[in-house]
């Protein structure tokens, strides 16, 4: 009883929206998903705000609605859960897929942390966000560092470097700041982040202008110890009292999962998949979501995703 036609790893909001597709095609399915429900979105910082309008995130055809001109975490969270009850979707969640093989009569074995699966098609639809990239800096592994920022309270009346300047490096400064933390942005480049959100990037303009944030350009965070950081600036090597690091480093693919599939990643590490079925190299294993963007994280998101899932069944079926 545990075979199904297809099994679709990740329930996110691509790996939801491949789960909808299947049941209309009146196909068996399963989602195995390691975490909660949109794992991804709930371990989002609590006041993130999407960059997408709420029509761009719905999936399903379920409108979301929400009176805010962009959504926010809370409310992106609070949609999915719906259109998971709302289409009954088969959902074994805090249940992680270990490995994926052939079997000579060319079906899938699935191994779980739970159980042992067998289909048809297998969906990766893992996404990017459980993979940190790293600084490679000594101290990274010291618990005031973190990958993930989830709240500022946290950071109050504290002396917080934030390293990055995207999106959540520039939201996490701004947040802390206001809520009173001393706040330094280290920053590689010589300007902020090409896709900060267009109405947070004069905010965070006037406040480095004003010296509220302070914000090192062209700078590299090179060593972080109980107490202080060391920075490298054009001006020399500095060293900052500190608290809480920040890393807004950026994520990528578990791409020793994808290779363990017998998925193939070219030096590019863009894992290969033909784009009109995104069926990988492995015939019956698909790739949905942004996790077929590799290192490009900026590439695929929601709104120009969620079609994998209809071309993906409409190729199963087919
Ligand atoms: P995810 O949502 O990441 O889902 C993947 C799921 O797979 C996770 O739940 C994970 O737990 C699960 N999983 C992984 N490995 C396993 C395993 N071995 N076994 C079982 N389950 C597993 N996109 C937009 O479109 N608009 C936005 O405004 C936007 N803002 C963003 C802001 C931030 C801070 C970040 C980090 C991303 C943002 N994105 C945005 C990108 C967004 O995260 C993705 O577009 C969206 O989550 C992708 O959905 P997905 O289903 O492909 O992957």
């Amino acid at each position: 009883q545990n075979h199904y036609d297809v099994l679709i790893i990740g329930a996110g909001p691509i790996g939801m929206a491949c789960a909808i597709e299947a049941k209309k095609a009146n196909l068996s399915y399963v989602i195995v998903e390691k975490g909660a429900l949109v794992n991804s979105l709930f371990n989002y910082p609590v006041f993130m705000t999407f960059f997408s309008t709420s029509q761009k995130l719905e999936i399903g055809g379920l409108p979301f609605v929400t009176i805010n001109p962009k959504p926010n975490r809370n409310e992106a969270v609070e949609y999915y859960r719906r259109v998971a009850e709302t289409f009954a979707l088969n959902i074994h969640l805090f249940e992680s897929v270990k490995q994926v093989v052939k079997n000579e009569q060319e079906v899938f074995e699935i191994t779980t942390s739970k159980t042992n699966y067998t289909a048809y098609s297998v969906i990766v639809a893992t996404g990017f966000y459980d993979v940190p990239l790293l600084m490679n800096v000594p101290g990274e592994d010291l618990p005031k560092v973190t990958h993930y920022y989830k709240d500022p309270h946290l950071y109050a009346f504290q002396n917080v470097v934030v390293v990055g300047a995207n999106n959540s490096g520039v939201d996490a400064a701004l947040e802390t700041y206001r809520k009173g933390a001393n706040v330094t942005m280290i920053i590689r480049s010589r300007e902020l982040g090409p896709h900060v959100k267009y109405w947070v990037r004069p905010d965070i303009q006037n406040r480095i202008k004003e010296r509220d944030v302070k914000a090192l350009f062209e700078s590299e965070l090179v060593a972080i110890r109980e107490g202080e950081v060391d920075v490298k600036t054009p001006e020399g090597l500095i060293t900052i009292p500190n608290d809480f690091v920040i890393a807004m480093t950026g994520y990528q693919p578990d791409f020793a999962m994808l290779r363990k599939f017998g998925i193939e990643l070219p030096e590019s590490l863009c894992p290969v998949y033909n784009e009109e079925t995104m069926e990988t190299n492995v015939k019956g294993l698909y790739l949905a979501g942004v996790v077929c963007g590799g290192l490009d994280t900026h590439k695929l998101f929601i709104e120009n995703s969620r079609v994998h899932a209809e071309i993906i069944v409409k190729n199963i079926v087919g």
